[in-house]
């Protein structure tokens, strides 16, 4: 919330100094502190997103990608960011990654698309699908962290480094800490291999495959 906080604050300065201002004081901010709180329905957070214009992200953008799938779903899948596709769709995971993770979920898990939650770290897509900046990543948490407080997934699956990094706050590469089991605020945190990763390195799906057969046996 306070990268959030920080971000409006910036926008704020960027505006005065556009309007000629040089200098301004802390306390010109301090009386109308903006409602920062993010709503408590998924609907609403999705409304808010869709109109978030907090990063350089939102400029290049065609849709923000929110996120879909079922709203109580127990297994939440996190990936980096939205690619090309998933930019001009809406929709995570579209593209040759999302074919595969789409065939993981239901042979893997046995489960359908709808029946899990398939999200990103961040909602807009970065250009020519460059790594999410520090600060990108960071103004976009909130909507993130928002979501798994309203989703309750028991399961978070991480994947690939950048979702597990942010989420965990650990940077061990994502291959010594696949298919381990990390105890987060109310849900378990299980990093895996990313499938654009795997589309690379196709003998790296047998991992993935462990990993997601031990979610299901957790659920
Ligand atoms: N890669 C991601 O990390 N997310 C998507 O939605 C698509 C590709």
């Amino acid at each position: 919330m306070k990268n959030l906080k920080n971000a409006l604050l910036l926008k704020q300065l960027y505006l005065l100094k556009q309007l000629g201002y040089n200098y301004t004081s802390v306390n010109a901010f301090k009386e109308e502190e903006p409602d920062l709180t993010l709503p408590n329905t998924l609907d609403k957070l999705k409304k808010q997103a869709l109109e978030c214009h907090l990063c350089e992200l939102s400029k290049s953008r065609t849709h923000v990608v929110f996120g879909e799938g079922d709203s109580n779903a127990n297994i939440l899948f996190i990936g980096e960011a939205p690619g090309a596709l998933e930019d001009a769709s809406g929709k995570p995971f579209v593209g040759r990654s999302g074919e595969l993770l789409t065939k993981m979920i239901e042979n893997v898990l046995g489960l359908s698309r709808s029946e899990v939650y398939i999200s990103n770290m961040v909602k807009c897509r970065p250009r020519e699908n460059a790594e999410p900046t520090p600060a990108e990543a960071h103004t976009c948490q909130p909507y993130l962290l928002k979501q798994i407080e309203l989703i309750q997934p028991k399961i978070v699956i991480a994947l690939g480094t950048t979702a597990y990094h942010y989420l965990s706050g650990d940077d061990t590469a994502i291959s010594k800490v696949r298919g381990t089991v990390h105890e987060q605020n109310g849900y378990k945190l299980v990093p895996t291999y990313h499938p654009a990763y795997l589309l690379r390195n196709p003998s790296a799906k047998k991992e993935v495959i462990i990993d997601l057969k031990m979610v299901k046996e957790m659920m």
